[in-house]
């Protein structure tokens, strides 16, 4: 089943409505990085928070955390990163190219067939030094993956929280990842933010939490608007699955070029604090009261990214309409999701108007994203908000002076309700939670 919207039509969305821009555009772009735009930036902290509230706020077992990006060299020995984290790189002896030897069919170079040289273990880790002196014993890494920041910190999080297991950590923040190839867009780039989850349990009943796990991520999505249809799941061979990784599960979807990783959910069992036990020296282990015994937790770790989520979500949310002869694009995007929930736009830009107009966006916008936007004609504006994915329009027009009504317009149906001017802030807030609103008994303070 091909996917309905190919990637350019998302990829020009994004630029032409403020979304998402090449970096540096200005002095020509660098290769796989994007800088998120007005609406963009919206997008990106909603997905963020929708994790988060799920993850963290909505549940007492999990706590959050906010780990540096530079951290003691040390970590990554013992995470195996500098050993194992690695691609097999082949470049070709004719255009010198280089490609992932494990991703390219056949044996000579996939755009010019030229003879390719031997593998070699390429390291996925940016290298750069800390402080002035650019010597072998300052040298750092960018951290590749959240995680680690997490396992560091088991013990302070354990001491300080008062929580008994099973408990998980959760952090949000950028990683890095020196890719020998990139592309699709946002799916893959060097420099991305991970939504990372070490949910920490008893041995034994880690199986189980891996299930429970899946379960309840795959739903996130599905909660958030993405058709089931568009996912699916995906158990890692043996022969693929991460040095660490006792089993793991990927959530696929259907993007534009095919079945892809959404998202990895793994049972890194001990093998995390146990490596960081033995090369700092310090116990990392679990005094279990109830059971009155120690022990190494197992981790099951949910491992999404950001970017990537706004994609599918994107991805998922696009959509080509004819409404009474003309063509629309819109985004179905959740209300949760939309960069702005509502927009105030006056009928034209009148001195009559601007007014009212202007003091019901003041009275909006400490409760809801809104934008303000009274410049070319009422349809082009709606239009405008279909394509960024604002659930409702408020019109001002003439008649709302005498009697104090405004017309809701919503997205996805395109229904239009009048409602009082002072019931407004209500009637959107209950709309934005996803309730329903009776505006029939407001109807008899119309006057006409
Ligand atoms: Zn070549």
């Amino acid at each position: 089943m091909p996917a309905k919207v190919d990637m350019d039509k998302i990829v020009s969305l994004c630029k032409r409505r403020g979304l998402i821009f090449p970096s540096s555009e200005i002095y020509g772009g660098l290769a796989s990085c994007w800088d998120y735009g007005p609406m963009g930036v919206e997008l990106k902290r909603n997905v963020r928070d929708a994790w988060w509230k799920s993850i963290v706020h909505e549940r007492d077992d999990v706590v959050g955390l906010d780990t540096s990006i530079m951290m003691h060299p040390g970590v990554w020995a013992a995470s195996g990163h500098i050993d194992s984290f690695t691609d097999p790189l082949v470049e070709c002896k004719s255009c010198h190219l280089r490609w992932r030897a494990d991703a390219i069919e056949g044996q000579g170079c996939p755009k010019c067939g030229g003879e390719l040289t031997e593998p070699r273990m390429f390291n996925l880790m940016f290298k750069t030094s800390m402080g002035p002196v650019e010597e072998e014993a300052s040298t750092i890494y960018l951290r590749p993956e959240t995680a680690q920041g997490i396992f560091v910190n088991f013990d302070n999080v354990i001491t300080t929280s008062r929580k008994k297991l099973p408990l998980g950590i959760a952090q949000i923040g950028k990683s890095f990842r020196n890719e020998i190839t990139t592309g699709n867009f946002i799916f893959r780039t060097r420099e991305f933010e991970h939504m990372e989850l070490e949910y920490f349990v008893k041995p034994g009943t880690d199986e189980e939490w891996l299930d429970y796990w899946v379960k309840e991520r795959f739903d996130w999505y599905v909660k958030l608007g993405v058709r089931k249809e568009n996912l699916r799941l995906r158990q890692h061979g043996k022969d693929e699955l991460a040095h660490y990784a006792r089993d793991c599960y990927d959530i696929e979807y259907l993007f534009p070029m095919g079945w892809s990783e959404l998202e990895g959910i793994a049972n890194r069992g001990d093998f995390d604090l146990i490596q960081h036990a033995k090369y700092s020296g310090r116990e990392l282990s679990y005094y279990d009261a109830e059971a009155g015994e120690k022990y190494v937790p197992y981790v099951i770790e949910p491992s999404a990214g950001v970017d990537r989520s706004v994609l599918a979500f994107l991805i998922d949310a696009y959509d080509e309409e004819e409404i009474e002869g003309e063509k629309r694009t819109v985004l179905h995007l959740h209300r949760s999701l939309a960069p702005v929930k509502v927009a105030v736009l006056p009928l034209s830009r009148n001195e009559k108007l601007t007014p009212l107009a202007k003091e019901i966006f003041n009275k909006l916008c400490p409760s809801f994203v809104t934008d303000y936007d009274d410049s070319q004609s009422i349809g082009r504006r709606y239009r405008r908000q279909d394509e960024i994915g604002t659930p409702f329009c408020v019109t001002i027009d003439f008649e709302s002076l005498e009697d104090k009504q405004v017309t809701i317009r919503e997205r996805d149906s395109l229904a239009q309700i009048r409602v009082p001017v002072g019931e407004l802030g209500k009637i959107l807030e209950a709309k934005l939670k996803g309730e329903s609103f009776d505006v029939s008994p407001l109807w008899a303070t119309r006057e006409k």
